[in-house]
């Protein structure tokens, strides 16, 4: 099939893409550049605790910018290591639980580049179904034999583990909360395998980070797992309001990493800028647990207003999935929202399973208590329930 009849099918099964250029305004409200209609509330940002505004993270952004000028210059193994990288590391090797950290330009990268450092031809990586695509394509890149073990299900890993396991390296991957199913990983059961099959133990906390935990250190803080997490991963575009992402692991594991994963390596620091905004979003993150209990208010609001009229399936965190099945109704419903004012993603194959499209709600901070209610009664009644 060539590009344009490839662009067609698409088309015609209703998975195609398009950019939307958009601005953003108080209250969670995005403006659709060129179009009159007015703002919609957003519901797809990953900004959780709305940090992205926030005055303190702006103005740590700024002063070190002044300081440092707007980019790094070079890689961090040439001349481009600033001493702020450090202190940014130290704070993170904290917040997860672990003995030190690394930076990475992007979750993306942070994924693609530490999984084919760990693994390699003749070893295996055990990973969730659901896994996020930048797992996926870190996992081809190192070239270790891959088995997917079905979302969620421990029986099914262990079954795997017991065929598979092998004895070269093993490393099992999971997120800690899904970011389209809005799940949670059961942590500690993969913690028991781990630990009977002698595997690696790798944690994606894009979603969970300064979402959960008495500190924000995530998912595998609250559960009280961080210390049997051999490589904790994470990012700071999401719930830190800022860029980038990092690793956290022991101290010799950080080291084997700067040295050997490609993307860490051959790829420039990241901006002075980018820096102010992640450490100032980790210190709000550990200092003010009362905006991860707003926004848990939020969240309760949200479900509370759905579960009245019927929908009760919104599962245990601040994504929450309501599942439609064909891509086309997904669309169309997310279209009727989007007159009623509202935007939320509808999110199609090949991202999420055929047959299992969904329209995903993400609770941030910047909604109010008012726009949370009235998009509940929105949604039911677009549902026509
Ligand atoms: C967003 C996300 C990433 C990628 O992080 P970026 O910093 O946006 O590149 C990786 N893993 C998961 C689970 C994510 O949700």
């Amino acid at each position: 099939m060539d590009d344009l009849s490839w662009l067609t099918a698409q088309q015609i099964k209703g998975n195609l893409r398009r950019l939307i250029p958009v601005e953003r305004n108080p209250g969670g409200l995005l403006s659709l550049s060129g179009k009159k209609a007015s703002p919609l509330l957003d519901f797809s940002s990953n900004d959780y605790l709305a940090l992205s505004t926030h005055h303190e993270v702006i103005s740590s952004s700024r002063r070190y910018l002044e300081l440092a000028g707007s980019g790094a210059g070079a890689a961090r193994l040439m001349s481009g290591n600033l001493a702020m990288y450090d202190k940014l590391e130290k704070k993170v090797a904290e917040l997860k639980g672990q003995e030190s950290a690394l930076l990475f330009g992007s979750g993306y990268m942070a994924n693609c580049g530490v999984i084919p450092a760990l693994v390699g031809r003749g070893d295996v990586i055990f990973t969730d179904r659901l896994n996020h695509a930048s797992i996926y394509d870190g996992c081809l890149l190192s070239r270790a034999k891959l088995v997917r073990f079905h979302h969620n299900d421990m029986n099914h890993l262990e079954e795997q583990l017991g065929k598979h396991r092998g004895h070269g390296k093993a490393l099992i991957i999971v997120e800690s909360l899904y970011s389209m199913d809005g799940d949670r990983c059961p942590l500690r059961d993969v913690v028991q395998l781990k630990e009977k099959y002698q595997c690696l133990l790798m944690v994606d906390e894009a979603h969970a980070t300064g979402v959960f935990g008495k500190n924000g250190g995530g998912i595998i803080e609250e559960e009280g797992v961080a210390d049997k997490v051999d490589i904790a991963m994470g990012t700071f575009g999401k719930a830190l309001g800022s860029y980038g992402a990092y690793i956290a692991a022991s101290e010799k594991r950080v080291q084997y990493l700067i040295n050997r994963a490609r993307t860490f390596i051959y790829s420039t620091g990241l901006p002075p800028s980018v820096i102010g905004a992640s450490l100032a979003g980790i210190k709000i993150t550990q200092e003010q647990p009362q905006l991860r209990r707003e926004l848990h208010e939020k969240v309760a609001l949200f479900k509370a207003a759905l579960q009245q009229a019927g929908v009760t399936d919104t599962g245990p965190s601040q994504i929450i999935p309501i599942l439609i099945g064909e891509s086309a109704k997904a669309v169309d419903l997310a279209e009727k929202l989007r007159e009623m004012g509202i935007f939320a993603t509808a999110v199609r194959p090949p991202t999420v399973p055929d047959g299992t499209a969904r329209l995903r709600f993400s609770i941030t901070r910047h909604l109010s208590d008012e726009a949370l209610e009235q998009t509940a009664a929105s949604l039911v009644s677009a549902l026509g329930m």
